[in-house]
């Protein structure tokens, strides 16, 4: 047997970084950088008010009080998106509105709270002249030329996640096209006599593939495209052909076909088309897994073989399919999010293996406490609809008491981090 952190490393060693593209700007959300970028132009790209109010020279402002208010002649106004060219000179001022850009003379805005329009306005008085009610120093709100970006500026670099405040960034450059790292195309199938698509009845013996959605959904959500291969029924043609559809993918995920006891038609095909290896990895569930390059076309297809039960399908994809996805996407961070929690159920360590145990983790006053849903078959897939974390049970505990502190890697977590729930009372 081969420690997972082993057996991941070897598979990572396979997988590079792939190539940059051209992507729509909205479509980079959640991809990575490919190239540094650096502004041509300034942002804002002129002084502009950061209020609504009025534009003056901050010197007309000198002694004005609320109880003394100076009066100043309003000579024009200026709306954002315009500019004018009326000049503020001593005594005088233009309305402004936030964003437009400051006009000639000005040095300072007087918001319109420190100012009496709403006064004059009630009075229905015309807004040819206005009240300053403080004195303003020269900048307040102006905001300048720049001060954000300037032109020239390394703005984000290359590898960089592009979440929404950095999609907005590229928005505020003009980028409409962006150069991201390539989503990755992985191929997924599914082996077996016993397997039905969907759509079809299912006959005596048959069950639903179900791994060849639960699999594509998982290559959907850590951002790869799913290159749905079907189902190979157990003989030597089958699998040849459907294998072949995989030469131009980025990586083949085929399930089932790879434990001991398997009918020897998957292994044998899997070992011709290329140099695979089988494992038996320290993990539960999962144990049997096996991993290697396929020769299909022009390039080598790095293949994963995962085992067939439902439950240790995904926990594999997660374990190992996962951070090469990610890893082909430019990521850098690889492993899952995990917390510490306190278990509320007991798990006995039978063999020494590193057992991923399907939890519920709920929170109380930043206590996070995982409990073990049951049952924890393999085969039970509903087990991961219940879960949302898998507590870590290390090989070498024999095993997870009541009340231990565990390791929980969340299965779900930015959006999901709303179903850890806030107990109203401990259970
Ligand atoms: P195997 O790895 O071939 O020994 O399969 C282990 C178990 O997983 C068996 O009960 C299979 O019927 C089941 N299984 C294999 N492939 C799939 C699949 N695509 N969807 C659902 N269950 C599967
Ligand atoms: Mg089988």
């Amino acid at each position: 047997m081969i420690p997972v952190e082993e057996a991941l490393e070897k598979i990572l060693s396979y997988f590079d970084v792939l190539e940059p593209e051209d992507e729509e700007t909205l479509e980079c959300l959640g991809r990575v950088l490919a190239k540094d970028i650096h502004s041509t132009i300034d942002i804002p790209p002129m002084d502009n008010s950061a209020m609504d109010g009025y534009a003056v020279q901050s010197g007309s402002t000198d002694g004005a009080s609320r109880s003394s208010p100076v009066i100043l002649r309003v000579i024009g106004e200026v709306a954002a998106g315009y500019l004018t060219n009326d000049e503020v000179v001593p005594g005088t001022a233009i309305r402004i509105m936030t964003g437009a850009p400051i006009p000639g003379g000005a040095d300072a805005v007087v918001q319109f709270e420190d100012t009496d329009e709403e006064t004059r306005k009630s009075h229905s008085q015309p807004l040819t002249e206005i009240g300053v009610l403080r004195e303003v120093e020269r900048g307040l709100n102006i905001r300048r030329t720049g001060e954000d970006i300037a032109r020239g500026d390394l703005v984000l670099r290359k590898g960089t996640l592009l979440r929404p405040q950095e999609i907005g960034v590229l928005a505020s450059l003009g980028w409409d096209v962006v150069p991201v790292i390539r989503r990755p195309v992985v191929a997924i199938l599914a082996t077996g006599d016993e397997l039905v698509e969907l759509g079809k009845p299912l006959s005596p013996g048959k069950i639903y593939s179900s791994n060849t959605y639960s699999l594509a959904a998982q290559v959907i959500r850590y951002g790869g495209i799913p290159q749905i291969l079907g189902i190979a029924p157990d003989n030597v043609q089958a699998l040849e052909e459907k294998i072949q559809q995989a030469r131009d993918a980025d990586m083949l995920i085929t399930s089932a076909g790879v434990s001991v006891g398997d009918y020897d038609v998957v292994k044998d095909v899997l070992a011709r088309q290329g140099e695979i290896t089988f494992w038996t990895v320290r993990m539960k569930p999962g144990k049997p897994l096996a991993f290697g390059l396929m020769h299909l076309g022009r390039k080598p297809v790095p293949h994963l073989g995962l085992p067939g039960n439902p439950v240790s399908s995904m926990i594999t994809f997660e374990q190992f399919a996962r951070p090469a996805i990610l890893k082909m996407l430019g990521r850098v961070r690889l492993d899952k999010p995990t917390i510490h929690a306190q278990s509320e159920s007991r798990v006995v360590n039978t063999d020494g293996r590193r057992i991923f145990a399907r939890v519920t983790v709920s929170k109380k006053a930043w206590q996070y406490y995982a409990r073990v849903v049951a049952p924890q078959g393999s085969g039970i897939l509903t087990s991961m609809a219940q879960a949302n974390g898998l507590m870590i049970v290390p090989e070498e505990a024999p095993s997870v008491e009541v009340g231990d502190n565990v390791v929980v890697q969340m299965l779900d977590w930015d959006e999901e981090t709303s179903q850890v729930r806030e107990r109203e009372t401990k259970r």
